[in-house]
């Protein structure tokens, strides 16, 4: 087959199938894109890879042929047939049918290391519809994972490798910080993807760290910090902390700002993620503020 644009057609015509607009089917079909993605993830015979979404399978041949093995979660049944017939010649494939969002991936990891396999990263073109849990996902559990890389949309892959107090920080952007580093890998094109979508892609690559860059005395509650410090964007930090019920009251709100020489007038995404360190470190040593 000459190419991945060929190949797709010619696997959805043999299988008489259509992409599922709400499983976020959009099928990538440039492959210099694939291969960026498997470049910039660095794929190689030591790495177990989790691809989230094959769907039929045009990233995954790539993942095939330079990983040690690859595990597959793919919701649609209808794809469960294609990804086997096509990547039978592999015995480094294993296909899991279900919503990722389900699946227990600090077992799946246990269960697949071992002496050949050092590594595991996750390589995947999300579904867009579930981009902010499934990142959230694989953030929150500390899976023993080196790297993700993702082609997301744009939009949302700028919030995710901002820096915590740019203009377009939001929770996630501090959420993705505390536990990452973050690149852009490449920008895509809409026409790189069999049915077109409708907002531009982008493949970021994150890298778990080692060390938190930040010290904190309770890690729940800093991210309860940043929750709350984000839900109600257009009020300022002191209303949405107590509005949100992280700080008792106003005066008890105007006092730890007093103490920590932060402006009333401040708003959640101009602050750095030291400075919202310090907040939360602060509320836990007086637990009488909330
Ligand atoms: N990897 C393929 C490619 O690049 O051509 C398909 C990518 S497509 C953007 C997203 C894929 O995620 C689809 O195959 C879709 O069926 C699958 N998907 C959607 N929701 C899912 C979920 N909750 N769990 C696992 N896979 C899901």
């Amino acid at each position: 087959m000459e190419n991945l644009y060929e190949k797709t057609k010619f696997i959805l015509k043999k299988y008489k199938i259509s992409a599922n607009k709400s499983l976020g089917q959009n099928f990538l079909i440039n492959d210099s894109v694939v291969d960026k993605i498997v470049e910039s993830a660095d794929v190689n015979k030591e790495d177990l890879i989790i691809e989230i979404g094959p769907g039929l399978g045009n990233l995954t041949e790539f993942l095939l042929q330079k990983a040690g093995k690859v595990i597959a979660i793919e919701l649609d049944q209808r794809m469960l047939e294609i990804l086997t017939d096509r990547f039978s010649m592999y015995n480094n494939f294993e296909i899991i049918n279900e919503d990722v969002l389900k699946v227990d991936l600090n077992n799946l990891i246990k269960l697949n290391k071992n002496s050949e396999i050092k590594k595991v990263k996750i390589v995947a073109n999300l579904p867009y519809y579930i981009t902010t849990p499934i990142i959230m996902k694989l953030l929150e559990e500390k899976l023993d994972i080196e790297t993700i890389t993702v082609m997301v949309q744009k939009e949302v892959a700028d919030r995710l490798i901002a820096t915590p107090g740019e203009k377009l920080s939001g929770a996630i952007t501090y959420c993705v910080y505390y536990y990452a580093t973050s690149e852009s890998v490449t920008i895509v094109e809409n026409n790189s993807f069999i049915p077109e979508p409708e907002v531009n892609s982008e493949v970021i690559k994150l890298s778990i760290r080692k060390n938190a860059p930040i010290n904190l005395l309770d890690e729940q509650k800093f991210f309860k910090l940043i929750k709350a410090s984000f839900m109600q964007r257009r009020k300022t930090l002191i209303n949405a902390l107590v509005n949100g019920g992280i700080l008792q009251n106003k005066d008890k709100a105007k006092k730890l700002f007093d103490d920590l020489k932060l402006d009333y007038n401040t708003r959640g995404e101009s602050l750095s993620i030291e400075q919202f360190a310090e907040i939360s470190n602060y509320i836990v040593k007086n637990e009488n503020l909330n």
